[in-house]
């Protein structure tokens, strides 16, 4: 696979093409606010290399794992969310996925209810 869809809207994001608010870039992994916020907190963490979502991720993968969880996790205390917050990836357009670039949500600053829809 290469690292980049050049139809895919976050690998644009990635390239600085098309702007977005970032909190948080290392070498694997960038977040940024979503453009359509859910909750006074809404990061969505990605890797820089193309993934479609979660279920395409491999064994060999399991290191960027740990950076979309650490960056999520250093965020969040950035954000002041001691309280509690939500990580949720969808996965397949059944799950609500409209971009096919793989991302951790963070969703934090309100109570939040369960189950989702
Ligand atoms: P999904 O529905 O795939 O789980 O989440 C995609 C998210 O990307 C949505 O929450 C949507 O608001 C956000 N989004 C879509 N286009 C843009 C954009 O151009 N910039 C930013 N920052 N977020 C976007
Ligand atoms: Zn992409």
């Amino acid at each position: 696979m290469t690292d980049r869809d050049p139809d895919c809207l976050f690998c644009r994001i990635v390239a600085g093409e098309i702007p977005s608010d970032r909190v948080h870039e290392d070498d694997e992994v960038i977040a940024f606010r979503d453009i359509a916020p859910q909750a006074p907190t809404h990061v969505l963490i990605i890797p820089r290399r193309h993934v479609a979502d979660l279920h395409d991720l491999t064994d060999a993968d399991a290191a960027l794992l740990g950076s979309l969880f650490g960056a999520a996790r250093r965020i969040a205390d950035d954000e002041g969310l001691e309280r509690g917050y939500r990580i949720v990836s969808n996965v397949g357009a059944e799950s609500g996925q409209s971009v096919f670039h793989l991302h951790l949500h963070l969703l934090g600053g309100r109570p939040m209810t369960w189950p989702p829809g």
